[in-house]
């Protein structure tokens, strides 16, 4: 495919149904090319067309948009956490066709784990009956550092894993090309495609987990940084000569804000709640101990993020993770924190947003990572070629 179909295609993903004039304007092609384009593309089957109810003016043919053929191929994206992996099979545009998750040994070495991928990704194609053949890519999301050019997990502490070629070990296995990622980073590229980030060139996401997490793009694009570390919040020292961190320095970001944190704050003030949603509820009913955990944890996290935001201007910073919620106690507090530490001109452009993840978030993350990978050319479509494969495409059971 060549650079002009590219952007097209990665245009259509990215924006959803677009008119081809608009289409010619965005990516500064002529009229003429893009009817050309779009009819190769609606020959090989990777767009198609959408008919609008009504024209604008009531009056005429209705306008048919073009959009991204959900049903051109599928993707499998793949949770790698030390929980159960957790997978997703969806359809170019994301549409969630099936889910499963697979019991790990604890530590599991990384032949266990390219098996395991390997496995869910042929059990979920046969219970959605999809052709292997149209399996276009598989994500994979770790929690650590990775090389994603290299598709090598460099670094994952809950893995216990250091310089582990994921993506050839799955690839072998799974006969189609393999993405490993960073998981904040796969759940950024889901929101960029599908969530609260779409439209948006310059945002942040940071997670609250296990750990804290983070991801970023600029200008459109997903920073990596010169080691895949471009993003990440969590090691900030907040508090100097604070509390150990896992990392050896004092008073990191993690120390304070992560879920393990919170929950051992609440306990050193006597509470025994271990989930969020414990903890807002005693501190909705006004319990001064919960509130003040929830709030420290808060305030800590709003300070990195008001250096974040300082350092790259984003428009948006979604806060997301397991029971993460807004209008709750945390969020507000974070906000506060926010406010209180960014200059006001950065706040009448920002929006600053709360989202919970569940499990299958991070799998969806990935799968979205190698959809976004696939329409903008990091990840080669079938080596047939768009038009041969058209003609190999057969009605989806
Ligand atoms: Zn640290």
């Amino acid at each position: 495919m060549n650079a002009s179909a590219r952007s097209l295609l990665a245009y259509l993903g990215l924006n959803g149904p677009t008119h081809r004039s608009e289409l010619a304007e965005a990516t500064r092609l002529s009229k003429a090319a893009v009817s050309t384009l779009a009819r190769n593309l609606l020959e090989a089957g990777l767009i198609h067309e959408v008919a609008t109810a009504r024209s604008t003016s009531g009056q005429g043919r209705p306008p048919v948009l073009l959009d991204v053929e959900p049903r051109y191929g599928f993707l499998v994206g793949v949770r790698l956490d030390d929980d159960p992996l957790i997978s997703v099979l969806t359809d170019l545009k994301g549409g969630l066709l099936g889910q499963e998750a697979r019991a790990l040994s604890e530590r599991p070495e990384p032949d266990e784990v390219a098996a395991g991928i390997a496995d869910s990704v042929r059990a979920l194609l046969a219970r959605a009956r999809v052709d292997p053949g149209r399996l276009l890519g598989v994500g994979v999301a770790v929690s650590g550092i990775v090389d994603a050019a290299a598709g090598i997990v460099r670094h994952s502490a809950i893995l216990g894993w250091d310089d582990v070629p994921l993506a050839d070990a799955v690839g072998e296995r799974v006969g189609a090309p393999v993405l490993v990622e960073n998981d904040a980073n796969s759940v950024a590229t889901y929101e960029h495609l599908y969530g609260s980030a779409r439209g948006t060139d310059d945002f942040a996401l940071v997670t609250v987990g296990r750990g804290v997490g983070g991801a970023q793009f600029v200008a459109g694009r997903l920073q990596r940084g010169h080691d895949g570390g471009a993003g990440e919040l969590a090691h900030c020292t907040i508090d100097p000569g604070g509390r150990l961190c896992a990392c050896g320095k004092h008073g990191c970001l993690d120390t304070i804000a992560a879920r393990g944190a919170i929950f051992r704050a609440a306990r050193e003030r006597g509470l025994r709640a271990e989930s969020m949603t414990a903890l807002e509820a005693l501190a909705q009913r006004g319990d001064p101990h919960a509130l003040a955990a929830l709030r420290e944890a808060a305030a800590a996290l709003g300070l990195a993020v008001s250096h974040l935001i300082h350092l790259t201007d984003p428009g948006l910073v979604l806060i997301a993770g397991s029971e993460i919620h807004p209008n709750t106690v945390f969020a507000t507090a974070a906000r506060q924190a926010v406010e209180r530490n960014v200059l006001p001109r950065r706040l009448t452009t920002l929006n600053l947003a709360f989202r919970p993840l569940e499990p299958i978030s991070w799998a969806q993350g990935a799968a979205a990572l190698a959809t976004h990978s696939l329409l903008t050319g990091r990840l080669a479509l079938p080596p047939d070629g768009y038009s041969a494969r058209a003609g190999s495409r057969a009605p989806l059971a």
